[in-house]
C-alpha cells in the first residue's frame, strides 16, 4: 500500500496511526533518504504513547529504549519501542557490541532507521517502510513479510 503525506503533521499522524494498530513484537525497517520523514513518522509511534517523549535519531548511541508502562499480566503486551538508527554504524558486528539485549522479543517494536547497515545481525522485517520525496509533500510505502505484517497493512489500508 502507498499513501501521500501532504506535510510534516500528515508524517506524525501516520505514526500515530501505526502505533495505534501494530501489535508488541513488530520489526519494522525504515527506508528513506536523509530528511525524508523516517524519525518524523518515528516520533509520531512513540508520542502517541508517551506524548513528551523527546524523540530524535540515536545517532551515538544507535538505539534508543522508549519503555511503556509495563503490564506484567499480559505477556504480549507493548513494553519497550526500541528506535535505531544504524547511519553511523560502520560494520553489523558493532551491533554484537550494543549490550547483548532482545531487542527482537515478543513485547517489543522496533523501528530501525537504516537497516541496510546492520544486514546479517538484525531480525527479518514484518514490515519495510519506505518515505520518499514527492514534489510537495512524501509517499509513503509498505511491504509486508509476514502473517502479522500482513495484517497491520490491511488495518492501515481499511482506515480512511
Ligand atoms: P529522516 O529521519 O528520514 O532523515 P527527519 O524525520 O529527521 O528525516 O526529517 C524530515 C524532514 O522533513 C523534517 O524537516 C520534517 O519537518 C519534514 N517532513 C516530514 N514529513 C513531511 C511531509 N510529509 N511533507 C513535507 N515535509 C515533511
Ligand atoms: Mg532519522
Amino acid at each position: 500500500m502507498s499513501i501521500f503525506l501532504e506535510d510534516e503533521q500528515a508524517t506524525i499522524a501516520f505514526g500515530q496511526l501505526l502505533a495505534k494498530y501494530c501489535p508488541a513484537g513488530l520489526n519494522i525497517y525504515l527506508y528513506g533518504d536523509l530528511g525524508a520523514g523516517k524519525t518524523t513518522l518515528v516520533r509520531g509511534f512513540i508520542q502517541s504513547f508517551l506524548p513528551n517523549a523527546k524523540v530524535k535519531s540515536p545517532t551515538y548511541t544507535l538505539v534508543e529504549d522508549y519503555e511503556l508502562a509495563s503490564s506484567k499480566n499480559n505477556p504480549n503486551a507493548l513494553n519497550h519501542v526500541y528506535h535505531f538508527d544504524l547511519y553511523r554504524l560502520g560494520d553489523p558486528e558493532e551491533l554484537e557490541y550494543l549490550g547483548g539485549r532482545d531487542y527482537f522479543s515478543a513485547d517489543a517494536v522496533c523501528l530501525i532507521e537504516w537497516p541496510q547497515r546492520g544486514e546479517g545481525w538484525l531480525s527479518e522485517p514484518d514490515v519495510e517502510l519506505t518515505l520518499s520525496y514527492q514534489p510537495d509533500g512524501r509517499l509513503v510505502e509498505l511491504n509486508a513479510h509476514t502473517q502479522k505484517g500482513q495484517d497491520l497493512v490491511k488495518k492501515l489500508s481499511s482506515t480512511p
